[in-house]
């Protein structure tokens, strides 16, 4: 299958109550043959509104990160665990990351990354696929609130640029 049209199944996709609430559907964007893949929790209220992810402030401080440490964001393929938003934008419950990991997974098979960065704890319960090279870091919401977790999520990114 082809990422055009895996997003087209995303952006029809029923198999939970989310699509309900959400404006857009939040598949991804970037390169398709990309060497590194970021993976958040899910769409905010900026990201269901462009159709696209991480542009909110989560997005922001990413970006920044990014640009430290010399990483151009367009060479990546970013995305998220859950493709549309949810209700108040609370956390996606347990069915719902169910319903939509296969997204994500075969994403990965398609764009075959070198490496995966899983940011947060709903990231981290992606399966792991063989061939690819796992990294758990924090969630950016998380990151620019706490120094500790940026401290990591930074550390995180910088020898991310290494194995570039
Ligand atoms: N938070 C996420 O997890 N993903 C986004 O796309 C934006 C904010």
């Amino acid at each position: 299958m082809e990422l055009e049209q895996l997003n087209e199944q995303i952006k029809k996709c029923r198999k939970c109550r989310l699509w309900q609430g959400a404006k857009n559907a939040v598949p991804g964007e970037g390169s398709f043959n990309a060497k590194v893949m970021l993976v958040g929790q899910n769409p905010g209220a900026e990201e269901d509104k462009t159709g696209k992810p991480f542009v909110g402030r989560a997005g922001k401080f990413l970006n920044k990160v990014l640009a430290e440490n010399g990483i151009n964001r367009e060479e990546l393929f970013v995305t998220n665990i859950v493709k549309h938003v949810s209700p108040k934008n609370r956390k996606p419950l347990p069915d719902e990351v169910e319903a939509c990991m296969p997204f994500l997974v075969t994403q990965v098979r398609i764009i075959k990354p070198k490496i995966v960065v899983l940011m947060g704890a709903v990231a981290w319960q992606a399966p792991r696929l063989e061939s690819v090279e796992y990294v758990e870091t924090y969630h950016p919401s998380a990151a620019m609130r706490f120094t500790k977790m940026r401290k990591k999520f930074e550390e995180d990114f910088s020898s991310l640029k290494e194995l570039l």
